[in-house]
């Protein structure tokens, strides 16, 4: 080898090592970015161009990577290096000297045309479609230089290879989408710039909205306004760092619903490693959601409930229990799970009441009730408690839910309250309401087994006069004290109760039917009137008992302590400090009595009363000297009613004084009446002993007839009833005293007939005496009562009084009176009774007939 050969080698082994280096350098020159290359080498720099075929540029020229060739003007292959043979696939020496035309594919002639003509101006490069010997298309770019010798320099690059790439990244790419399009999540595609610039149908779909819209950070329209700020925070942080991300957030959905979606956000790279930007997937979380916020919720019930919870399987054992259950029981859940609830069983239920429990729960699926359980400190405790089964689709038990609330305040709240209902809160003893029920229960007890049971009803003498006197708190004291006392009197399993006020009852139980109760009775008298110190004053009282018994007396509860009351009252009648047993005849005389009471309260309320009125006249002048007003019933079914009917009912009763206003009133409105009419006549009206003694009788009075001013006072008489029990005559002649004073006079009826007939008319100052009808009436034929007559009449004389004869029931009579010396006479042979207007009649007729009677 030579010298000069040998140096080249050297330099071109030296040149290899930078082929690289050199590749970049070749292709500027060929390309003719650069018309020549100055490449140092160990011998100095050398200087190579294209053309220099003879250097080892050459050499560099053969091992390209790319086609090199040199063309003629017109386009014939100069120079061909091995690389562009074999990317046509035509022996190199072919090559040479064809034309480059050959090689282009028919399509791209003209454009080869084209620039072998271009090149001849300026530089030029472009991709042209060549084949291959076998006809197969061959991409390459060409680059073409126009030399300085004329010729045409071109680099050809195989573009084959970056074709099927670019195929395959597309071909990859189509995949994706379609894959990314089909995929039930939504997808989304952020670049560098963390801007989205691409959404999935999906997406799109659901969000019924177009790629443009969403674009950008058009997505973020759909967020929910809640949500976005968190979800834009979360998103900026995590692209920053690069990092994946997971969030939730509300998207609006095409229809307006917002719907929870996951997004889980990845940073994407390019092949070589460079950041692209975030590819992230959505998933719609709303039911999950749901069931998650129930799931929680079911949790929070469960560990919040106020009720205690405990969970069992099938088998009863304990697998959870909640913080209540442990509030209450004292039990933690460790000690409790595991366990069968028998841990917080008391003593208080029977088995029975279990296994019916159990048997409920098998057959029913379920048990309600209350319980008493047990905590770990031993205390007992009341649930109101609800056991359910839970079971599967096949309908087996797998669990037992038991919910309970502990009731132990309520329980005894609930057993004060009954305290409050059934007790007095004075004295504590049992109450009405108790003493009836356990009356009730004793009439039961007694009807089962024969026996008898008294009731007895007290109510304290004098009592009000402790509480006058002594102010109501030493009332009180008294009350509690007697109650004491009166209770240990007492055998066991009687009832003493406080009814209210100053009365008790008492109900004394399993009396043999012979077995008399006075020994108590007389107990309880005895230890109410022993007298007691209260606060250092001595104080005494006595009680009056009245008393029932049954079956003797077949009443209810109600009835029975109804007669006792009525005993009792009787017992204060007859004088207080006594029991009186109630009698049944007697209550049915009152009970009449009652009725008829009110029949006649009705009767005065339904204006059912008439006045009628009695002449009374002087039989010897003739005159008419007034009448008598005498009452009757206009009855709606008896008829007309004489006062033998009813005045007795109500003489002792305070209605019996307001009949006696009544006629007062309606006799003064009569006589007003007749006044009107020119008729002034005297009215004689009988006065009731009870309405005499009456302490507000005169003003009463007196204001009725001061609604008369017509009438005057002396037209008034007062027939006081002899017979009728004038208890406090001192009370009744001063009132007398006060009538007479206005004017009215007075008139003793039935005289004769009482055995106080001569007190009364020494002490009563009556201006007339009316002798009884029963002496008139038989004084023709009874020597005896015309003695009376006689005798009355003499007494009127010495005492100055007039004298009136009643019941002159024939002119005999009369004539019998007048020759006595009675003049006065009022009676069926003058008059009988007759209504106010049949009396005008009277009045007129009665003076015009001639007859004496
Ligand atoms: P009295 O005050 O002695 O009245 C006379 C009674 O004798 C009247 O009976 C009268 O109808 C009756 N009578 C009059 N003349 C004769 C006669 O010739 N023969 C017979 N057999 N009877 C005659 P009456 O109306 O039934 O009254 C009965 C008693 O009722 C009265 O006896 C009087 O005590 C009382 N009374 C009547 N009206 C009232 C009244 O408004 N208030 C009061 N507190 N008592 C009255
Ligand atoms: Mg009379
Ligand atoms: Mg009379």
């Amino acid at each position: 080898m030579t010298d000069a050969k040998k140096e080249e080698l050297q330099e071109l082994q030296s040149l290899r090592l930078r082929l690289s280096e050199a590749e970049d350098a070749l292709h500027a020159i060929s390309s003719g970015e650069v018309d020549s290359l100055v490449i140092t080498g160990p011998n100095g720099p050398r200087i190579f161009s294209l053309e220099d075929t003879n250097t080892p540029y050459r050499v560099l020229i053969e091992q390209m990577n790319e086609g090199a060739l040199t063309l003629s003007p017109q386009g014939c292959v100069l120079y061909c290096n091995p690389r562009f043979a074999e990317m046509v696939q035509v022996p190199m020496d072919h090559v040479m000297g064809s034309s480059f035309h050959t090689y282009l594919a028919p399509s791209a002639s003209a454009q080869g045309a084209a620039l072998l003509q271009q090149v001849q101006v300026e530089r030029c490069h472009a991709e042209v479609d060549a084949l291959r010997s076998d006809q197969t298309l061959l991409p390459m770019r060409v680059s073409m230089n126009r030399l300085p010798s004329g010729s045409i320099g071109v680099v050809a690059t195989d573009l084959s290879e970056a074709r099927r790439k670019e195929a395959t990244l597309r071909e990859s790419e189509q995949r994706f989408r379609m894959m990314a399009d089909s995929a039930p999540v939504l997808i989304w595609i952020a670049g560098v710039d963390a801007l989205c610039f691409w959404f999935n149908k999906i997406w799109l779909e659901f969000t019924g909205r177009t790629m443009e819209q969403e674009m950008g950070n058009g997505w973020t329209d759909g967020v929910h306004p809640d949500d976005l700020q968190r979800c834009l925070e979360i998103y900026t942080d995590h692209f920053d760092q690069r990092r994946p991300f997971s969030i939730d957030y509300r998207l609006k959905r095409h229809d307006g619903e917002y719907r929870w979606l996951l997004d889980n956000g990845v940073p994407r790279f390019e092949a070589d490693g460079q950041f692209a930007g975030f590819i992230g997937s959505c998933i719609d979380i709303t039911e999950r959601k749901l069931v998650q916020s129930k799931l929680e919720l079911a949790a929070n019930v469960f560990s919040h409930a106020r009720e205690g919870i405990i969970i069992t399987d099938a088998s009863g054992t304990i697998v959870e229990v909640n913080e209540t259950f442990c509030r209450i029981s004292g039990y933690s859940r460790d000690e409790a799970l595991g366990q069968n609830p028998r841990l917080v069983k008391s003593d208080r239920q029977s088995l029975a009441f279990y296994s019916a429990m159990w048997r409920s729960l098998l057959e029913k699926g379920h048990w309600y009730g209350e319980l008493w359980n047990r905590r770990k400190n031993g205390a007992e405790y009341a649930v109101l408690i609800t056991i359910s089964a839970v079971r599967d689709a096949t309908g087996a038990t797998q669990n037992y839910v038991s919910l309970f609330s502990d009731i132990t305040t309520i329980k005894d709240h609930a057993h004060q309250l009954e305290h409050i209902a059934h007790y007095d809160a004075l004295t504590g003893l049992p109450n009405r309401v108790l003493l009836s029920d356990r009356l009730a229960q004793a009439l039961l007890q007694c009807e089962r087994s024969s026996q008898t049971l008294a009731v007895a009803y007290l109510d304290l003498d004098g009592f009000k006069l402790i509480n006058d006197v002594y102010g109501h708190e030493m009332g009180d004291l008294l009350l509690v004290a007697l109650a004491q006392r009166m209770k240990t009197v007492m055998r066991e399993g009687d009832t003493l109760a406080r009814m209210g006020g100053d009365e008790f009852a008492v109900v004394l139980v399993d009396l043999a039917p012979t077995m008399d109760c006075t020994p108590v009775l007389e107990r309880l008298l005895q230890a109410a009137s022993e007298p007691i110190t209260i606060r250092n004053e001595i104080l005494q009282v006595s009680v009056s008992i009245g008393v029932t018994h049954y079956p003797k007396d077949g009443g209810d509860t109600d009835l029975l302590l109804r007669h006792a009351d009525q005993a009792m009252y009787a017992a204060k009648q007859a004088g207080r400090n006594r029991f009186l047993m109630f009698d049944l005849a007697l209550d049915a005389a009152i009970q009449t009595q009652q009725q008829s009471l009110a029949s006649i309260r009705r009767a005065l309320a339904h204006n059912e009363f008439v006045l009628h009125y009695q002449p009374k006249v002087n039989m010897r002048t003739r005159k008419v000297i007034g009448v008598e007003a005498l009452i009757r019933w206009q009855h709606p079914e008896r008829g007309l009613l004489t006062p033998a009917a009813f005045l007795p009912i109500i003489e002792e009763d305070p209605l019996g004084v307001e009949v006696g206003e009544w006629v007062i009133a309606t006799a003064l409105a009569q006589m007003s009446e007749w006044h009107a009419l020119g008729l002034d006549v005297a009215v004689s009206v009988n006065i009731g002993a009870r309405q005499l003694q009456q302490v507000d009788f005169v003003p009463r009075l007196a204001m009725e007839m001061g609604n008369y001013p017509d009438i005057s006072p002396h037209m008034l008489e007062l027939e006081v009833l002899e017979t009728s029990g004038l208890e406090n005559l001192s009370t009744v002649a001063s009132a007398m005293d006060a009538c007479r004073a206005m004017g009215l006079s007075f008139a003793l009826d039935d005289f004769g007939t009482g055995y106080s007939s001569l007190t009364y008319l020494k002490r009563l100052h009556a201006e007339v005496i009316k002798i009884d009808q029963s002496f008139i009436r038989d004084m023709l034929v009874d020597r005896e009562d015309l003695s009376i007559v006689k005798g009355i009449i003499g007494l009127a004389a010495a005492f100055n009084r007039q004298v009136i004869a009643e019941g002159v029931e024939t002119d005999a009579h009369g004539e019998c009176l007048l020759a006595l010396g009675c003049d006065l006479g009022q009676g069926y042979a003058i008059a009988r009774p007759m209504s106010a207007a049949a009396f005008v009649l009277w009045n007129t007729s009665w003076g015009a007939a001639q007859r004496m009677l």
